[in-house]
Protein backbone atom coordinates (compact mmCIF):
# COMPACT_ATOMS: atom_id res chain seq x y z
CA UNK A 1 0.00 0.00 0.00
CA UNK A 2 1.37 3.92 -0.63
CA UNK A 3 2.78 5.19 2.66
CA UNK A 4 2.31 8.70 3.43
CA UNK A 5 5.26 9.90 5.77
CA UNK A 6 3.31 12.69 7.72
CA UNK A 7 0.67 10.22 8.11
CA UNK A 8 1.50 9.87 11.86
CA UNK A 9 1.32 13.62 12.57
CA UNK A 10 -2.22 14.10 10.29
CA UNK A 11 -3.78 11.14 12.32
CA UNK A 12 -2.74 12.01 15.92
CA UNK A 13 -3.95 15.25 15.29
CA UNK A 14 -6.97 14.22 13.94
CA UNK A 15 -7.84 12.06 16.89
CA UNK A 16 -6.83 14.84 19.38
CA UNK A 17 -9.62 16.91 18.46
CA UNK A 18 -11.99 14.39 18.30
CA UNK A 19 -10.90 13.56 22.14
CA UNK A 20 -11.84 17.01 22.89
CA UNK A 21 -15.12 16.94 22.02
CA UNK A 22 -16.29 12.95 23.10
CA UNK A 23 -13.81 10.79 24.11
CA UNK A 24 -14.87 7.52 23.82
CA UNK A 25 -15.34 8.10 19.81
CA UNK A 26 -11.73 8.65 20.25
CA UNK A 27 -11.34 5.97 22.20
CA UNK A 28 -13.17 3.35 19.36
CA UNK A 29 -11.08 4.39 16.95
CA UNK A 30 -8.21 3.99 18.61
CA UNK A 31 -9.21 0.42 19.49
CA UNK A 32 -10.35 -0.50 15.64
CA UNK A 33 -7.19 0.46 14.64
CA UNK A 34 -5.55 -2.29 17.43
CA UNK A 35 -8.15 -5.05 16.05
CA UNK A 36 -7.88 -4.26 12.51
CA UNK A 37 -3.83 -4.91 13.64
CA UNK A 38 -3.95 -7.94 15.54
CA UNK A 39 -6.67 -9.71 13.48
CA UNK A 40 -5.31 -12.02 10.26
CA UNK A 41 -8.32 -10.84 8.32
CA UNK A 42 -9.64 -13.32 5.37
CA UNK A 43 -12.57 -11.79 4.90
CA UNK A 44 -12.86 -11.65 1.18
CA UNK A 45 -15.10 -8.15 0.82
CA UNK A 46 -12.54 -6.18 3.25
CA UNK A 47 -9.21 -4.62 2.39
CA UNK A 48 -7.25 -1.69 3.96
CA UNK A 49 -7.42 1.83 2.09
CA UNK A 50 -4.20 3.93 2.35
CA UNK A 51 -3.78 6.40 4.61
CA UNK A 52 -4.11 9.41 1.44
CA UNK A 53 -7.33 7.59 0.68
CA UNK A 54 -8.49 8.09 4.68
CA UNK A 55 -7.37 11.26 4.80
CA UNK A 56 -9.14 12.77 1.60
CA UNK A 57 -12.15 11.29 3.67
CA UNK A 58 -11.91 13.87 7.04
CA UNK A 59 -12.67 17.25 5.69
CA UNK A 60 -14.66 19.98 4.84
CA UNK A 61 -15.92 18.54 1.26
CA UNK A 62 -18.20 16.92 3.56
CA UNK A 63 -20.26 20.02 4.32
CA UNK A 64 -21.30 20.41 0.74
CA UNK A 65 -24.36 19.64 -0.72
CA UNK A 66 -23.85 19.06 -4.71
CA UNK A 67 -26.92 17.52 -5.60
CA UNK A 68 -27.36 16.83 -9.83
CA UNK A 69 -23.44 16.00 -11.62
CA UNK A 70 -21.21 17.85 -12.61
CA UNK A 71 -21.52 21.30 -13.98
CA UNK A 72 -25.30 20.37 -13.71
CA UNK A 73 -25.75 21.46 -9.63
CA UNK A 74 -29.03 21.75 -7.92
CA UNK A 75 -27.30 23.93 -5.34
CA UNK A 76 -25.05 26.64 -5.95
CA UNK A 77 -21.22 27.04 -5.05
CA UNK A 78 -20.27 23.45 -6.17
CA UNK A 79 -16.97 24.56 -7.98
CA UNK A 80 -15.27 22.62 -6.37
CA UNK A 81 -17.15 19.35 -5.78
CA UNK A 82 -17.47 18.96 -9.80
CA UNK A 83 -13.83 19.38 -9.57
CA UNK A 84 -13.73 16.13 -7.69
CA UNK A 85 -16.22 14.35 -9.02
CA UNK A 86 -14.68 15.45 -12.39
CA UNK A 87 -11.34 13.92 -11.46
CA UNK A 88 -12.73 10.61 -9.89
CA UNK A 89 -14.73 9.99 -13.29
CA UNK A 90 -11.86 10.35 -15.12
CA UNK A 91 -9.47 7.84 -13.27
CA UNK A 92 -12.60 5.62 -13.11
CA UNK A 93 -13.30 5.93 -17.19
CA UNK A 94 -9.11 5.54 -18.10
CA UNK A 95 -8.68 2.89 -15.19
CA UNK A 96 -11.49 0.73 -16.59
CA UNK A 97 -12.18 1.88 -20.42
CA UNK A 98 -15.42 3.06 -19.93
CA UNK A 99 -17.57 5.32 -22.03
CA UNK A 100 -18.76 7.07 -19.02
CA UNK A 101 -18.40 6.65 -14.82
CA UNK A 102 -21.18 8.36 -12.30
CA UNK A 103 -18.76 8.20 -9.00
CA UNK A 104 -21.70 9.42 -6.33
CA UNK A 105 -23.37 5.89 -5.28
CA UNK A 106 -23.19 5.49 -1.75
CA UNK A 107 -22.45 1.70 -1.45
CA UNK A 108 -22.61 -1.67 -3.67
CA UNK A 109 -26.06 -1.88 -3.03
CA UNK A 110 -26.73 1.79 -4.08
CA UNK A 111 -24.75 1.33 -7.22
CA UNK A 112 -27.04 -1.66 -8.55
CA UNK A 113 -30.00 0.42 -7.44
CA UNK A 114 -28.62 3.48 -9.75
CA UNK A 115 -28.00 0.63 -12.81
CA UNK A 116 -31.21 -1.08 -12.37
CA UNK A 117 -33.12 2.45 -12.26
CA UNK A 118 -30.87 3.62 -15.52
CA UNK A 119 -31.79 -0.04 -17.20
CA UNK A 120 -35.57 0.51 -16.46
CA UNK A 121 -35.68 4.55 -17.73
CA UNK A 122 -33.70 3.29 -21.11
CA UNK A 123 -35.80 0.41 -21.69
CA UNK A 124 -39.35 0.88 -20.06
CA UNK A 125 -39.99 4.45 -19.51
CA UNK A 126 -38.26 6.43 -22.48
CA UNK A 127 -40.33 4.27 -24.66
CA UNK A 128 -43.36 4.21 -23.20
CA UNK A 129 -42.90 8.59 -23.19
CA UNK A 130 -42.23 8.74 -27.03
CA UNK A 131 -45.42 6.24 -27.26
CA UNK A 132 -47.66 8.61 -25.54
CA UNK A 133 -45.90 11.82 -26.93
CA UNK A 134 -44.80 12.84 -23.08
CA UNK A 135 -41.28 14.36 -22.59
CA UNK A 136 -41.61 13.97 -18.61
CA UNK A 137 -43.17 11.87 -16.41
CA UNK A 138 -45.06 14.64 -15.00
CA UNK A 139 -46.52 15.17 -18.11
CA UNK A 140 -48.63 11.84 -18.33
CA UNK A 141 -52.23 11.71 -17.13
CA UNK A 142 -53.37 9.50 -14.24
CA UNK A 143 -54.00 6.50 -16.19
CA UNK A 144 -50.68 6.59 -18.43
CA UNK A 145 -48.86 7.20 -15.14
CA UNK A 146 -50.58 4.07 -13.62
CA UNK A 147 -49.80 2.16 -16.76
CA UNK A 148 -46.28 2.94 -16.94
CA UNK A 149 -45.42 2.36 -13.09
CA UNK A 150 -47.25 -1.06 -13.77
CA UNK A 151 -45.42 -1.57 -16.88
CA UNK A 152 -41.98 -0.62 -14.77
CA UNK A 153 -42.95 -3.02 -11.99
CA UNK A 154 -43.30 -6.28 -14.41
CA UNK A 155 -39.92 -6.58 -15.83
CA UNK A 156 -37.89 -9.25 -15.31
CA UNK A 157 -34.20 -10.36 -13.79
CA UNK A 158 -31.99 -13.09 -13.70
CA UNK A 159 -29.09 -13.52 -11.77
CA UNK A 160 -26.66 -15.75 -10.40
CA UNK A 161 -28.18 -17.98 -7.39
CA UNK A 162 -27.29 -17.37 -3.62
CA UNK A 163 -26.21 -20.58 -2.77
CA UNK A 164 -23.80 -20.64 -6.49
CA UNK A 165 -22.29 -17.38 -5.28
CA UNK A 166 -24.41 -14.38 -5.91
CA UNK A 167 -26.25 -11.55 -4.26
CA UNK A 168 -29.17 -10.63 -2.45
CA UNK A 169 -29.36 -7.28 -4.37
CA UNK A 170 -29.22 -9.97 -7.79
CA UNK A 171 -33.24 -10.03 -7.48
CA UNK A 172 -33.82 -11.62 -3.93
CA UNK A 173 -36.79 -10.85 -1.89
CA UNK A 174 -35.10 -9.70 1.38
CA UNK A 175 -33.80 -7.08 -1.15
CA UNK A 176 -35.38 -3.90 -2.69
CA UNK A 177 -34.41 -5.87 -6.16
CA UNK A 178 -36.42 -8.68 -5.15
CA UNK A 179 -39.61 -6.95 -4.53
CA UNK A 180 -39.15 -4.35 -7.89
CA UNK A 181 -38.61 -7.25 -10.26
CA UNK A 182 -39.77 -11.24 -11.50
CA UNK A 183 -36.88 -12.77 -10.65
CA UNK A 184 -35.14 -16.08 -11.28
CA UNK A 185 -32.02 -17.38 -10.71
CA UNK A 186 -29.23 -19.31 -12.63
CA UNK A 187 -26.38 -21.68 -10.95
CA UNK A 188 -23.66 -23.93 -10.79
CA UNK A 189 -22.79 -27.71 -12.12
CA UNK A 190 -23.21 -29.68 -9.12
CA UNK A 191 -20.43 -31.74 -10.31
CA UNK A 192 -18.16 -29.43 -10.91
CA UNK A 193 -19.38 -26.13 -8.88
CA UNK A 194 -18.62 -24.17 -12.04
CA UNK A 195 -20.87 -21.50 -13.39
CA UNK A 196 -23.73 -23.62 -16.01
CA UNK A 197 -23.77 -21.14 -19.35
CA UNK A 198 -25.99 -23.86 -21.19
CA UNK A 199 -28.23 -24.37 -18.37
CA UNK A 200 -27.81 -20.30 -18.05
CA UNK A 201 -28.56 -19.81 -21.79
CA UNK A 202 -31.89 -22.24 -21.40
CA UNK A 203 -33.00 -20.41 -18.41
CA UNK A 204 -32.39 -17.04 -20.16
CA UNK A 205 -34.55 -18.42 -23.74
CA UNK A 206 -37.26 -19.12 -21.48
CA UNK A 207 -37.45 -16.39 -19.01
CA UNK A 208 -36.65 -13.43 -21.29
CA UNK A 209 -35.21 -11.24 -18.47
CA UNK A 210 -35.34 -7.74 -19.59
CA UNK A 211 -31.83 -7.93 -17.62
CA UNK A 212 -29.09 -10.37 -16.60
CA UNK A 213 -26.77 -9.99 -13.35
CA UNK A 214 -23.33 -11.34 -13.85
CA UNK A 215 -21.05 -10.98 -10.96
CA UNK A 216 -20.79 -12.81 -7.34
CA UNK A 217 -20.02 -12.68 -3.45
CA UNK A 218 -18.63 -15.59 -3.54
CA UNK A 219 -17.70 -17.70 -6.87
CA UNK A 220 -14.16 -18.75 -6.68
CA UNK A 221 -13.83 -18.11 -10.47
CA UNK A 222 -13.22 -16.26 -13.26
CA UNK A 223 -16.48 -15.62 -15.42
CA UNK A 224 -16.93 -15.72 -19.03
CA UNK A 225 -18.38 -12.19 -19.63
CA UNK A 226 -17.98 -12.56 -23.19
CA UNK A 227 -20.16 -15.39 -22.99
CA UNK A 228 -22.80 -14.04 -20.69
CA UNK A 229 -23.26 -11.48 -23.38
CA UNK A 230 -23.79 -13.45 -26.33
CA UNK A 231 -26.60 -14.81 -24.32
CA UNK A 232 -27.88 -11.64 -23.01
CA UNK A 233 -28.17 -10.08 -26.89
CA UNK A 234 -29.91 -13.71 -27.77
CA UNK A 235 -32.97 -12.98 -25.78
CA UNK A 236 -32.61 -9.36 -25.52
CA UNK A 237 -31.46 -8.23 -22.46
CA UNK A 238 -29.20 -5.52 -20.89
CA UNK A 239 -26.15 -7.32 -19.29
CA UNK A 240 -25.38 -5.79 -16.18
CA UNK A 241 -22.25 -6.73 -14.48
CA UNK A 242 -21.92 -6.01 -10.62
CA UNK A 243 -18.15 -6.58 -10.26
CA UNK A 244 -17.92 -5.66 -6.40
CA UNK A 245 -15.70 -8.19 -5.27
CA UNK A 246 -13.28 -8.31 -8.31
CA UNK A 247 -12.96 -4.72 -9.62
CA UNK A 248 -9.52 -4.77 -7.99
CA UNK A 249 -8.60 -7.60 -10.02
CA UNK A 250 -10.02 -6.21 -13.23
CA UNK A 251 -8.25 -2.62 -12.27
CA UNK A 252 -4.86 -4.52 -11.92
CA UNK A 253 -5.26 -6.20 -15.57
CA UNK A 254 -5.58 -9.67 -13.93
CA UNK A 255 -9.22 -10.22 -15.44
CA UNK A 256 -8.82 -9.74 -19.50
CA UNK A 257 -10.17 -10.14 -22.07
CA UNK A 258 -13.48 -12.02 -21.72
CA UNK A 259 -13.08 -11.55 -17.97
CA UNK A 260 -13.27 -8.14 -18.02
CA UNK A 261 -16.95 -7.62 -17.88
CA UNK A 262 -16.38 -3.95 -18.77
CA UNK A 263 -15.96 -3.84 -22.42
CA UNK A 264 -18.86 -6.54 -22.60
CA UNK A 265 -21.77 -5.48 -19.93
CA UNK A 266 -23.56 -2.29 -21.13
CA UNK A 267 -23.56 -1.53 -17.14
CA UNK A 268 -21.03 -2.37 -14.87
CA UNK A 269 -21.61 -1.48 -10.95
CA UNK A 270 -18.58 -1.55 -8.50
CA UNK A 271 -18.12 -1.01 -4.39
CA UNK A 272 -14.62 0.91 -4.10
CA UNK A 273 -13.78 -0.56 -0.83
CA UNK A 274 -13.23 -4.37 -1.40
CA UNK A 275 -10.15 -5.87 -3.77
CA UNK A 276 -9.83 -1.90 -5.29
CA UNK A 277 -8.64 -0.68 -1.77
CA UNK A 278 -10.89 2.40 -1.95
CA UNK A 279 -13.18 3.86 0.82
CA UNK A 280 -16.73 2.70 1.30
CA UNK A 281 -18.65 3.04 -1.57
CA UNK A 282 -20.34 2.95 -5.08
CA UNK A 283 -19.56 3.47 -8.35
CA UNK A 284 -21.17 2.68 -12.06
CA UNK A 285 -19.36 2.48 -15.67
CA UNK A 286 -21.61 2.24 -18.38
CA UNK A 287 -21.70 2.76 -22.21
CA UNK A 288 -23.18 6.21 -23.52
CA UNK A 289 -26.20 5.05 -24.64
CA UNK A 290 -26.89 4.70 -20.41
CA UNK A 291 -24.97 7.59 -19.40
CA UNK A 292 -27.72 10.32 -19.10
CA UNK A 293 -29.45 7.77 -17.44
CA UNK A 294 -26.92 6.79 -14.51
CA UNK A 295 -26.50 10.38 -14.06
CA UNK A 296 -30.15 10.60 -12.86
CA UNK A 297 -28.89 8.39 -9.75
CA UNK A 298 -29.30 11.49 -7.61
CA UNK A 299 -32.17 12.35 -6.66
CA UNK A 300 -34.07 9.04 -8.27
CA UNK A 301 -32.54 6.84 -5.92
CA UNK A 302 -29.48 8.61 -3.71
CA UNK A 303 -29.47 10.75 -1.36
CA UNK A 304 -27.07 13.75 -1.81
CA UNK A 305 -23.42 12.97 -2.94
CA UNK A 306 -21.07 12.24 -0.51
CA UNK A 307 -18.03 14.79 -1.44
CA UNK A 308 -15.34 14.02 0.92
CA UNK A 309 -16.08 10.05 -0.45
CA UNK A 310 -15.77 11.00 -3.98
CA UNK A 311 -12.25 12.98 -3.19
CA UNK A 312 -10.86 9.65 -1.50
CA UNK A 313 -12.53 7.72 -4.18
CA UNK A 314 -10.28 9.88 -6.81
CA UNK A 315 -7.07 9.22 -4.62
CA UNK A 316 -7.63 5.49 -4.68
CA UNK A 317 -8.13 4.77 -8.21
CA UNK A 318 -5.01 7.10 -8.86
CA UNK A 319 -3.28 4.85 -6.70
CA UNK A 320 -5.32 1.74 -8.61
CA UNK A 321 -3.86 3.42 -12.38
CA UNK A 322 -0.24 2.57 -10.92
CA UNK A 323 1.77 -0.36 -11.96
CA UNK A 324 2.26 -0.95 -8.25
CA UNK A 325 -1.12 -1.74 -7.96
CA UNK A 326 -1.21 -3.90 -10.66
CA UNK A 327 1.64 -6.06 -8.79
CA UNK A 328 -0.75 -6.00 -5.97
CA UNK A 329 -4.14 -7.67 -7.51
CA UNK A 330 -1.70 -10.28 -9.10
CA UNK A 331 -0.45 -11.07 -5.79
CA UNK A 332 -3.63 -11.47 -4.74
CA UNK A 333 -4.61 -13.98 -7.09
CA UNK A 334 -1.53 -15.55 -6.12
CA UNK A 335 -2.06 -15.67 -2.91
CA UNK A 336 -5.64 -17.06 -2.95
CA UNK A 337 -3.87 -20.09 -5.36
CA UNK A 338 -1.09 -20.63 -2.78
CA UNK A 339 -4.16 -20.66 0.48
CA UNK A 340 -6.22 -22.97 -1.91
CA UNK A 341 -3.28 -25.11 -3.16
CA UNK A 342 -1.76 -25.40 0.70
CA UNK A 343 -5.62 -26.12 2.23
CA UNK A 344 -6.04 -28.99 -0.58
CA UNK A 345 -2.84 -30.78 0.04
CA UNK A 346 -3.94 -30.69 3.86
CA UNK A 347 -7.49 -32.47 2.78
CA UNK A 348 -9.61 -29.83 2.75
CA UNK A 349 -12.76 -29.74 0.20
CA UNK A 350 -12.91 -26.61 -1.52
CA UNK A 351 -15.84 -25.30 -3.63
CA UNK A 352 -15.12 -25.76 -7.50
CA UNK A 353 -11.59 -27.64 -6.49
CA UNK A 354 -9.73 -24.59 -5.69
CA UNK A 355 -9.34 -20.56 -6.71
CA UNK A 356 -8.39 -18.65 -9.70
CA UNK A 357 -9.39 -15.12 -8.31
CA UNK A 358 -9.39 -13.71 -4.42
CA UNK A 359 -12.26 -16.22 -2.96
CA UNK A 360 -10.97 -19.91 -1.74
CA UNK A 361 -14.53 -21.47 -0.68
CA UNK A 362 -13.99 -24.27 1.93
CA UNK A 363 -16.38 -27.01 2.66
CA UNK A 364 -16.15 -27.61 6.31
CA UNK A 365 -18.90 -30.12 6.62
CA UNK A 366 -15.82 -32.67 5.80
CA UNK A 367 -14.79 -32.04 8.91
CA UNK A 368 -18.15 -32.61 10.24
CA UNK A 369 -18.81 -28.74 10.94
CA UNK A 370 -21.48 -26.16 10.31
CA UNK A 371 -19.99 -22.78 8.98
CA UNK A 372 -21.40 -21.14 11.74
CA UNK A 373 -19.03 -23.57 14.27
CA UNK A 374 -15.65 -23.11 11.78
CA UNK A 375 -16.30 -18.96 11.71
CA UNK A 376 -16.87 -19.68 15.84
CA UNK A 377 -13.78 -21.15 16.41
CA UNK A 378 -11.27 -20.09 13.95
CA UNK A 379 -12.24 -16.51 15.54
CA UNK A 380 -10.94 -17.65 18.44
CA UNK A 381 -8.11 -18.53 17.53
CA UNK A 382 -7.51 -14.79 15.95
CA UNK A 383 -8.68 -15.65 12.41
CA UNK A 384 -11.39 -13.97 10.97
CA UNK A 385 -13.72 -15.30 8.18
CA UNK A 386 -17.13 -15.51 7.46
CA UNK A 387 -19.94 -18.28 6.94
CA UNK A 388 -21.19 -18.71 3.71
CA UNK A 389 -23.95 -21.27 2.01
CA UNK A 390 -22.29 -23.69 -0.46
CA UNK A 391 -24.12 -24.84 -3.20
CA UNK A 392 -27.38 -26.78 -2.30
CA UNK A 393 -26.02 -25.55 1.71
CA UNK A 394 -28.06 -28.52 3.44
CA UNK A 395 -27.44 -26.06 6.47
CA UNK A 396 -29.12 -23.01 5.03
CA UNK A 397 -28.05 -19.42 4.70
CA UNK A 398 -27.77 -19.02 8.48
CA UNK A 399 -25.52 -22.04 9.79
CA UNK A 400 -24.28 -22.89 6.20
CA UNK A 401 -21.81 -25.35 5.35
CA UNK A 402 -19.05 -23.45 4.43
CA UNK A 403 -16.57 -20.63 5.34
CA UNK A 404 -14.99 -18.27 2.40
CA UNK A 405 -11.53 -16.74 2.59
CA UNK A 406 -10.35 -13.98 0.63
CA UNK A 407 -6.81 -12.59 0.28
CA UNK A 408 -7.26 -8.72 -0.24
CA UNK A 409 -6.71 -7.51 3.05
CA UNK A 410 -3.53 -9.60 3.84
CA UNK A 411 -2.16 -8.98 0.76
CA UNK A 412 -2.22 -5.15 1.30
CA UNK A 413 -0.14 -6.57 4.77
CA UNK A 414 2.31 -7.76 2.93
CA UNK A 415 1.90 -11.43 3.22
CA UNK A 416 2.94 -13.79 0.34
CA UNK A 417 2.23 -17.15 -0.89
CA UNK A 418 5.11 -18.74 1.88
CA UNK A 419 2.94 -17.24 4.26
CA UNK A 420 -0.74 -18.42 2.82
CA UNK A 421 0.74 -22.17 2.91
CA UNK A 422 1.16 -21.07 6.88
CA UNK A 423 -2.33 -20.21 7.25
CA UNK A 424 -3.61 -22.79 5.69
CA UNK A 425 -1.93 -24.65 7.91
CA UNK A 426 -3.00 -23.39 10.78
CA UNK A 427 -6.78 -23.31 9.48
CA UNK A 428 -6.36 -27.06 8.98
CA UNK A 429 -5.31 -27.34 12.61
CA UNK A 430 -8.65 -25.32 13.68
CA UNK A 431 -10.88 -27.48 11.68
CA UNK A 432 -9.42 -30.85 12.31
CA UNK A 433 -9.01 -29.95 16.21
CA UNK A 434 -12.95 -28.64 16.35
CA UNK A 435 -15.38 -30.86 17.64
CA UNK A 436 -19.09 -30.29 17.01
CA UNK A 437 -21.32 -29.72 19.79
CA UNK A 438 -24.90 -30.66 20.00
CA UNK A 439 -25.95 -27.89 18.15
CA UNK A 440 -25.32 -26.67 14.43
CA UNK A 441 -23.50 -23.72 16.62
CA UNK A 442 -21.87 -24.92 19.30
CA UNK A 443 -18.15 -26.53 19.25
CA UNK A 444 -15.59 -27.37 21.89
CA UNK A 445 -11.64 -26.48 20.65
CA UNK A 446 -8.99 -27.03 22.82
CA UNK A 447 -7.39 -23.76 24.97
CA UNK A 448 -4.06 -25.54 24.10
CA UNK A 449 -4.74 -25.11 20.03
CA UNK A 450 -6.54 -21.89 20.34
CA UNK A 451 -2.72 -20.46 21.91
CA UNK A 452 -0.64 -22.40 19.42
CA UNK A 453 -2.58 -21.15 16.58
CA UNK A 454 -3.15 -17.78 17.93
CA UNK A 455 0.47 -16.90 18.94
CA UNK A 456 2.11 -18.05 15.37
CA UNK A 457 -1.01 -16.07 13.40
CA UNK A 458 0.70 -12.89 15.50
CA UNK A 459 4.11 -13.38 15.10
CA UNK A 460 2.83 -13.62 11.07
CA UNK A 461 0.85 -10.41 11.15
CA UNK A 462 4.14 -9.06 13.38
CA UNK A 463 6.56 -9.54 10.43
CA UNK A 464 4.09 -7.41 8.25
CA UNK A 465 2.58 -4.32 10.44
CA UNK A 466 -0.48 -3.04 9.38
CA UNK A 467 0.42 1.32 8.87
CA UNK A 468 3.65 0.85 10.30
CA UNK A 469 4.39 4.73 9.46
CA UNK A 470 0.92 5.09 12.08
CA UNK A 471 2.69 5.03 15.56
CA UNK A 472 -0.68 5.01 17.59
N1 LIG B 1 -22.66 -6.50 -4.71
C1 LIG B 1 -21.88 -7.52 -4.34
C2 LIG B 1 -21.51 -8.55 -5.37
C3 LIG B 1 -21.41 -7.62 -3.03
O1 LIG B 1 -20.63 -8.64 -2.68
C4 LIG B 1 -21.79 -6.62 -2.10
C5 LIG B 1 -21.35 -6.65 -0.68
O2 LIG B 1 -20.91 -7.54 -0.12
C6 LIG B 1 -22.63 -5.60 -2.53
C7 LIG B 1 -23.05 -5.56 -3.83
C8 LIG B 1 -23.12 -4.54 -1.57
O3 LIG B 1 -22.15 -3.62 -1.27
P1 LIG B 1 -22.38 -2.56 -0.08
O4 LIG B 1 -22.27 -3.30 1.18
O5 LIG B 1 -21.30 -1.56 -0.29
O6 LIG B 1 -23.74 -1.96 -0.30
Amino acid sequence: MPTAPHADTAFRAGLDAVRAVEPRIAELIGQELTAQRESLKLIASENYASPATLLAMGNWLSDKYAEGTVGRRFYAGCQQVDGVEAIAAEHARELFGADHAYVQPHSGIDANLVAFWAVLAQRVEAPALRRLEARHVNDLGEADWEALRQELGGQRMLGMSLDAGGHLTHGFRPNISGKMFHQRSYGTDPATGLLDYAALRETAREFRPLIIVGGYSAYPRRVDFAKLREIADEVGATLLVDMAHFAGLVAGKVFTGDFDPVPHAQIVTTTTHKSLRGPRGGMVLCDDSLAEHVDRGCPMVLGGPLPHVMAAKAVALAEARTPAFAGYAQRVVDNARALADGLLRRGARLVTGGTDNHIVLVDVSAHGLTGRQAEAALLDAGIVTNRNAVPQDPNGAWYTSGIRLGTPALTTRGLGTDEMDEIAELITTVLTSTDPGASKARYTLDADVVAKVAGRASDLLGAHPLYPEITL
